[in-house]
């Protein structure tokens, strides 16, 4: 061991540590999973790199994880011949938490632990789960192609050391020091069991050393062959998106999930398609149940893992899912794409296109289906990601009907905030003599629904939409047809009601409006220049005026928007 240093854990990794022993603690065996998914992602970079320059190999191109407990020294280890970290790279993976929107993410954490657990699991926490078992733990990597071998050593406790050792393969040893409590992982058995539950799906071999059995006899004096110890893959080590759909359990999905996905949480739903024909490809595409902290970061990464002919080539391929779509996690695996594919080959090409249209019809077909089958699942998904789909009518005018159909609005027919009401289910409420689908949008639910535009729909009994994110003026922009019929704002120019309106109450309008002569004069008057136009309404039946915008200009809410970003 030579040059050994100590380091400060940058701020986030400390407090992170801190609050992921206490909070995690229900679950701890997760760890194993966590370094077994880390070992797998580095044996699939690394076979990404040797395509280029197979002397990375260096003769081992058998990659694989193995894992093995010492009761003596009380640790249990694992190793990897992946591609290895250098120095720089431990420091920056292992020293600091180098996602974007951490801050924000700790910003948000309360205190209360069974909402910051919650949250530390949207998070992910990685490789530093090894601290929830570990009292130490000593990383040893040498990177592949590299002389150089480091030692990162670290309690956990704000600071790390790292020092310049030998190492004779390739590849990453992560062996931790067990807790006094935590003395069952040493237990074969239990690792194994971990092991199969959570990591069966992980494409390279996962193993563990076989003891070597003497020579016995057997209960008829038989002689019973001795067997040398050798190390024996514990899982099927088979890509599992390559596998017969009909074989892969529910819960083989769900784990694959928190592998691909680098989520703690179950997937909600989730769809599996081998595509043939002109293009051929695999896809394995996940809805997650909560949103990941940072949804509205744009530094975010977003996009799907692409392989090519099952090898790895890059995550976060962002280019074969609109941005509506940009919370479905998972892989492609394409037969066509070049295995020298870059980004900038992805972006101009005749593949990416057609898998995307393909995976993008495959989603809306999926979330369609869920809302029909499922209204409470569907619930829980509209909740955390609506918002974004808000902006697919005006990114995907290709599928606007599809996504109309995915829309959920608040509605006077039941004046709740939960947004569950589909354009389909209005549509079949709608009135005798109802050609159009009403809405109204304020800054606030409670603004919207108390707008005195309503006053005239609530006493016919017409149902209006009632929105107030901040997407729906913009969505409704682009959004001007459903079914055939026209979506209407209720606060836009003249409202006309059209076959609605019966011939009594027209008379009694006009009545009214004989009896109140000169008032609209008087008050164009006094409002002067403040106002474009002072018109007589029929559209409020309690209170005595509104403001309305005309139909082509900007709402009041645009206006805000614009005033709001400086325009
Ligand atoms: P994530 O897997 O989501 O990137 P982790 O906290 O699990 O986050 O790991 C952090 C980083 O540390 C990884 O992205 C990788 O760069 C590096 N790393 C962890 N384990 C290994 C390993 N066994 N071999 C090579 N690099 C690793
Ligand atoms: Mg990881």
């Amino acid at each position: 061991i030579k040059n050994k240093e100590n380091h400060q854990f940058g701020t986030d990794v400390g407090k992170l540590l801190n609050l992921m022993i206490h909070s995690l603690c229900s679950n701890k065996e997760i760890f194993l999973r966590e370094l077994v998914s880390n070992a797998s992602d580095a044996a699939d970079k690394l076979r990404y790199l040797a395509l280029q320059n197979g002397d990375l190999y260096g003769g081992d191109a058998e990659l694989k994880v193995r894992v093995s407990a010492d009761k003596e020294a009380k640790t249990v280890t694992i190793s990897d011949n992946g591609i290895g970290m250098s120095r720089e790279e431990v420091i920056n993976s292992l020293g600091t938490i180098a996602k974007s929107g951490t801050a924000e993410f700790f910003q948000n954490l309360t205190g209360d632990q069974a909402k910051d657990s919650q949250l530390i699991g949207q998070f992910g926490v990685g490789f530093y789960s090894a601290f929830i078992v570990a009292d130490e733990v000593t990383v040893r990597t040498r990177k592949a192609g590299e002389d150089a071998a480091v030692e990162w050593q670290s309690k956990g406790e704000g600071e790390y050391s790292l020092a310049d050792i030998q190492k004779a393969e390739r590849g990453t040893e992560i062996v931790l020091h067990l807790r006094d409590d935590e003395e069952e992982f040493l237990d074969e058995f239990r690792l194994r069991s971990i092991i199969t539950k959570y990591s069966d799906h992980i494409s390279i071999p996962v193993e563990m050393f076989k003891a070597p059995v003497p020579e016995s006899e057997g209960p008829d004096g038989e002689k019973i062959e001795a067997q040398p110890g050798e190390w024996e893959a514990i899982n099927r080590a088979t890509a599992l998106w390559t596998r017969d759909k009909s074989e892969i359990s529910e819960d083989e999905y769900k784990e694959f999930y928190k592998h691909v996905g680098h989520d703690w949480e179950e997937p909600l739903t989730w769809a599996h398609n081998k595509v043939e024909g002109k293009t051929e490809y695999t896809s394995l595409l996940y809805i997650p149940k909560k949103a990941p902290f940072d949804l509205w970061n744009r530094d975010r990464q977003t996009g799907l893992k692409l392989y090519v002919q099952r090898v790895f080539i890059m995550d976060d391929a962002e280019q074969f899912m609109p941005s509506y779509l940009r919370f479905v996690k998972g892989l492609l695996d394409s037969n066509d794409l070049p295995l020298n594919v870059s980004r900038e080959i992805l972006q101009d090409n005749k593949i990416t296109q057609a898998i995307r249209k393909g995976c993008t019809s495959r989603i809306l077909k999926m979330l369609d289906r869920m809302g029909k089958n499922k209204p409470e699942e569907y619930q829980v998904f509209w909740n955390e990601f609506g918002q974004v789909i808000k902006e697919g009518p005006a990114e995907d005018a290709a599928n606007k009907e599809a996504i109309a159909k995915l829309l959920r609005f608040s509605s006077t027919n039941t004046d709740e905030s939960t947004q569950n009401v589909s354009l389909e289910q209005y549509v079949e409420r709608m009135k005798e003599g109802q050609d159009k689908i009403y809405y109204v949008v304020a800054d606030s639910f409670a603004t919207a629904k108390s707008s005195p535009h309503l006053e005239i729909f609530r006493k016919k009994g017409i149902e209006v939409l009632l929105m107030s994110d901040r997407v729906d003026e913009w969505m409704m922009g682009h959004l001007t047809e459903f079914d055939g019929k026209q979506l209407q704002s209720i606060t836009r120019g003249d409202l006309d009601l059209g076959d609605l309106e019966d011939e009594e109450s027209k008379k009694a309008q006009e009545e009214s409006e004989k009896e109140v002569a000169g008032l609209v004069e008087r008050i164009t008057e006094s409002l002067g220049d403040k106002v474009k136009e002072v018109r007589f309404t029929h559209r409020l039946t309690d209170s005595p005026a509104c403001v309305v915008v005309d139909d082509h200009d900007m709402s009041s809410q645009m206006q805000k928007l614009m005033e709001s970003i400086g325009q």
